[in-house]
């Protein structure tokens, strides 16, 4: 294993990142620091944050700033005032031993004639929100001219918020000599542009896949109704005494109600979204931080730049529609050689939403079962034995009151201490347990077992004229979804379409796996009434475990309204053909 003095650094960053604990590099820091040192060109690193990509750009460049020279020499641009903050202080950490070496971080929400002040010291590296960089460089407070390293950390967070322009702008105030590295979590067709338009030859650095999922995450799905989504939220933490995580909600409303809920119902949660002030938004994140707060609540606008390591879990409120957001939000656990899990609360209508996801970051997801009652509260009662277990016992101080203690309890054997003592935590969670249903909805393979199955009619623009029969049109369907789990039902081969049944909850993936062929489209022919739309009998339909049944043995049905029709086409085709001879 390569080690950070073989990375050819200088003695003062080595001893300071000794002393942060850092032995060896992590795989992006052995990737980008030589690189940096051999190569002059130009960087794309797809990273995912808790990778170490903030030593990995910023060890090299503070290797190379000449403390001499009293000009901004290095750039880093970032999407939030947390990020921005967090950057300049890891580079601080890392500097601590370089003398003269000044970081000073720039962003909004701050006022910016402090920031002047602090301009003042003339840093050598400057780190930014894209806004504030530009009123400062349009005041005349900041000057590119010298900059060497221009860093575009999270670049595709940024274009999610809207700062292309701006970035576009601060890339042209900076000389061309300059050496860019950029990096981001994916690779939208939007950031790929700009490491085109605007950096000089480069080369692509991935860590892990591109779009992949962080290594050491475990994802996970609990299928409930859409209504009973909060109590399910509510069992998964109660499962996990120790969780220490994010929840993810849609909207700034549902994340108020949902943290409003959880703080009612006695959950260490709070809130963290757009409408609180800047204060109030930094007293959540410092709560959070120190883990006063055991859940944070919060939109993925308003948890942007939160950096918080060791988060155990992060929660899926409900999904989000990209799957780059759900990479940004699961990559907040797992980081740094931990491990962590990404549980995800779905109604049925969504297992599409996941199997995409799983396709996109190459990961599988596992569904699992809401806990019962009894589970959570098993494990309740468990975890405070632990915790009685593991208790510290401060002799000394509780020495005094113990005589009078051991007096009081006397009459009780030690059996019946032991249960008055669990109870008392413990009764809160039978209490609320005592009635508590099964939020799991049943899932397939139970309705497989007892043969209760929605069931969906799909109709695809193929059928006995396009040589399709039930083997071809279940090939077709293999090779889409790539999914031996899909359940089709009955099929129906006409000659211009084939209609067949499918699971209900697996009928958008079917759907979706059509979707991008040209040809090929599948639609539903009716959710309520399967049967509605294609009459069938023995006679003119193919079953699904008869294929041996060629397509020339279609025979069809003469009361069916629309095979008559189809009946006459056909007449009239042959009559064509026969006209034609
Ligand atoms: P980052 O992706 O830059 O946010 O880094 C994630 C976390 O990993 C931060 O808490 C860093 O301090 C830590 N870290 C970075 N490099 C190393 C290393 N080589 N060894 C141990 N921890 C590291």
């Amino acid at each position: 294993m390569t080690t950070f003095q073989e990375l050819g650094l200088n003695e003062n960053i080595l001893r300071a990142i000794a002393e942060l604990g850092f032995e060896n590099p992590m795989p992006i820091q052995e990737k980008v620091i030589p690189f940096f040192a051999e190569n002059g060109k130009d960087l794309v690193a797809l990273a995912q944050t808790g990778t170490g990509k903030t030593a990995a750009f910023g060890l090299p460049i503070l290797n190379n700033i000449d403390t001499q020279t009293q000009k901004i020499q290095a750039l880093a641009i970032a999407p939030t005032r947390e990020l921005c903050v967090q950057i300049a202080n890891d580079l601080k950490n890392f500097s601590k031993y370089t003398e003269k070496l000044k970081v000073v971080a720039v962003y909004g929400g701050e006022d910016i004639v402090r920031q002047f002040k602090q301009l003042d010291v003339q840093p050598q590296i400057l780190v930014a929100t894209p806004g504030r960089l530009i009123d400062l460089i349009e005041r005349g407070k900041v000057k590119l001219a010298n900059i060497q390293y221009l860093v575009l950390d999270e670049a595709d967070e940024m274009l999610n918020m809207g700062f292309k322009d701006d970035i576009e702008r601060i890339l042209q105030e900076t000389p061309d000599t300059r050496r860019t590295l950029l990096f981001s979590a994916t690779m939208p067709a939007d950031v790929a542009r700009i490491a085109q338009r605007y950096m000089k030859e480069h080369e692509e650095i991935a860590v892990g896949r591109k779009n992949a999922g962080a290594e050491n995450v475990n994802h996970i799905y609990y299928v409930v109704q859409a209504k009973q989504r909060y109590q399910a939220l509510k069992r998964i933490v109660d499962l996990n005494p120790d969780i220490y995580g994010i929840v993810f909600c849609r909207t700034r409303q549902e994340t108020k109600e949902i943290a409003e809920h959880l703080m009612k119902d006695g959950y260490n949660a709070d809130a963290l979204h757009g409408d609180l002030s800047q204060p109030q938004r930094d007293s959540v994140m410092q709560r959070f931080r120190i883990r006063n707060l055991q859940l944070l609540v919060a939109t993925d606008v308003a948890a942007r730049g939160l950096d918080v390591s060791d988060l155990t879990h992060v929660i899926n409120y409900n999904l989000p529609d990209d799957t780059e957001i759900y990479t940004h939000r699961s990559g907040r656990t797992g980081r740094a050689n931990k491990s962590g899990v990404s549980v995800s609360i779905i109604h049925t209508k969504e297992y599409s939403k996941i199997r995409n996801i799983e396709r996109i970051i190459n990961r599988k997801f596992e569904q699992q079962q809401i806990p019962n009652g009894l589970e959570v509260c098993k494990k309740q009662l468990f975890y405070l034995v632990d915790k009685m277990e593991n208790v510290e016992v401060n002799e000394e101080q509780i020495a005094p009151y113990m005589p009078t203690i051991y007096q009081k309890l006397q009459y009780m054997d030690k059996e019946d201490i032991i249960k008055r003592f669990v109870s008392l935590e413990f009764n809160r969670f039978l209490a609320y347990y005592e009635d508590a249903v099964d939020l799991n909805i049943e899932d397939r393979n139970e309705k497989r077992r007892t043969g209760k199955r929605d069931r969906i009619r799909l109709k695809l623009n193929a059928g006995a004229q396009h040589s399709f029969s039930p083997k071809r049109l279940l090939g077709v369907i293999n090779d889409l979804t790539q999914d031996k789990s899909i359940n089709i039902g009955d099929i129906e081969i006409t000659h211009k379409f084939s209609f067949f049944d499918v699971d209900a909850d697996q009928a958008d993936q079917v759907i979706e796996a059509f979707k991008g062929q040209d040809e090929l489209q599948v639609s539903v022919v009716s959710k309520e009434n399967p049967r509605a739309n294609s009459q069938r009998n023995n006679n003119n339909r193919y079953k699904t475990q008869d294929n041996r049944r060629k397509t020339s043995d279609y025979r069809h049905k003469t009361q069916d309204n629309k095979t008559n029709k189809f009946r006459e086409e056909r007449q009239r085709q042959r009559e064509n053909k026969r006209n034609r001879r």
